[in-house]
């Protein structure tokens, strides 16, 4: 069997296991500190500990790493690609704000989600991803620039509801106030839609920020666009978003894609303000990132500027996502799928 990976542990099942050997707490906390503070490679390194308990862990534990493929810079993103223990490439993209550094992480090797417009929809889910795998995207890229990352969005390859429990404990995992300490606020969970998911999610006593693709206003473009639709048609999401909204009282943002004369008509403003009035809810417009595979074509900007407008006379929160990366090939599972092409 093989062996389960530092980094997968949160901060609890460490704690456990450590009791489990007949340690005292305290054990947890150093090791957190070695891993998340300190950054050591080997057990071997955790000079506090004795030789018999790191005997124990590099016997129990692995210390694997995923290991950057290839980089692209530019000022504004680097885009990273991982190799995974088992071959497979994922990415992760990060951005630099004005306000700090955010990456945005990949939870599955593929996606099964199939939406039309996305890359990473191409090539089919080949696994999730383990916990230990998402919390080494952003220990290597803070590795890689010698700077705390401030915040983390789920948004890179994958559907992070069809891979629920990993995602969680991530999330577990890089809040700790021990470790990385990314506080919840500074977490956004993006998913195309999947309701049972996201009422376990309401539940849950973590403070995240929850983002949905909704991308259309109605049943039928949605459903042609994303065929997670047909599963979980507007009514029931809409619904769903007004129970978490309540439950949780934190606002949702609503992700919008910009796709040329698809839904970015005045008509598809018109729908998407009705649709979201009275809700505490915010829509970020993302300009379409282009990909050579797909013919959909990004709305022009004085198109979105329209949009924007119409929202704002409608009384809706709504911003224009800032464009990062189109320039290196960042939206999401481009990289990845230029990779497998020269495999
Ligand atoms: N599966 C999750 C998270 C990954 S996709 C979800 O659907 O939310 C992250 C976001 O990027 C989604 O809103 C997705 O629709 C959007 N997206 C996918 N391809 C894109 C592209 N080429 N340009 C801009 N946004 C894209």
């Amino acid at each position: 069997m093989r062996m389960r990976n530092i980094f997968d542990y949160t901060y609890e099942e460490l704690n456990d296991y450590l009791i489990s050997l007949g340690e005292k707490s305290f054990r947890t906390k150093q090791i957190w500190q070695w891993l998340y503070i300190h950054k050591v490679k080997s057990f071997d390194e955790m000079t506090n500990l004795s030789k018999e308990l790191i005997n124990k862990l590099k016997n129990n534990i692995s210390f694997d790493y995923l290991v950057i493929k290839t980089k692209q810079e530019s000022n504004l993103t680097n885009k990273y690609l991982f190799s995974l223990p088992d071959g497979n490439y994922i990415e992760a993209v990060l951005m630099k704000h004005d306000y700090g550094l955010s990456v945005c992480v990949s939870s599955e090797v593929g996606c099964n989600m199939g939406c039309k417009f996305c890359e990473s929809g191409r090539l089919k889910k080949i696994r999730n991803l383990e916990s230990f795998e998402i919390v080494e995207q952003i220990m290597l890229i803070e590795e890689d620039l010698k700077q705390r990352i401030d915040s983390v969005v789920v948004m890179g390859i994958g559907e992070p509801f069809d891979n629920y429990d990993n995602i969680i404990k991530f999330i577990k995992i890089i809040n700790n106030p021990f470790g990385l300490a990314i506080g919840a606020r500074h977490i956004t969970v993006s998913t195309c839609g999947l309701v049972p998911k996201i009422k376990e999610f309401m539940n849950l006593p973590l403070q995240v920020n929850l983002a949905i693709s909704l991308h259309a206003p109605n049943d039928e473009l949605r459903s042609s666009l994303m065929p997670i639709n047909k599963a979980y048609p507007l009514a029931e999401l809409m619904a769903c978003l007004k129970e978490y909204i309540q439950k949780t009282n934190r606002r949702i943002t609503i992700e919008y894609v910009m796709l040329k004369e698809v839904n970015d008509s005045l008509e598809c403003a018109d729908k998407l303000a009705n649709l979201l009035k009275g809700m505490n809810a915010y829509v970020n417009l993302i300009p379409y990132n282009e990909t050579s595979h797909i013919e959909f074509l990004k709305s022009s900007k004085n198109q979105i500027r329209l949009f924007y407008d119409y929202l704002k006379k409608k009384g809706i929160n709504v911003t224009i996502r800032k464009e990062f990366g189109s320039n290196i090939d960042a939206a999401c599972g481009q990289l990845r799928a230029k990779e497998g092409e020269l495999k």
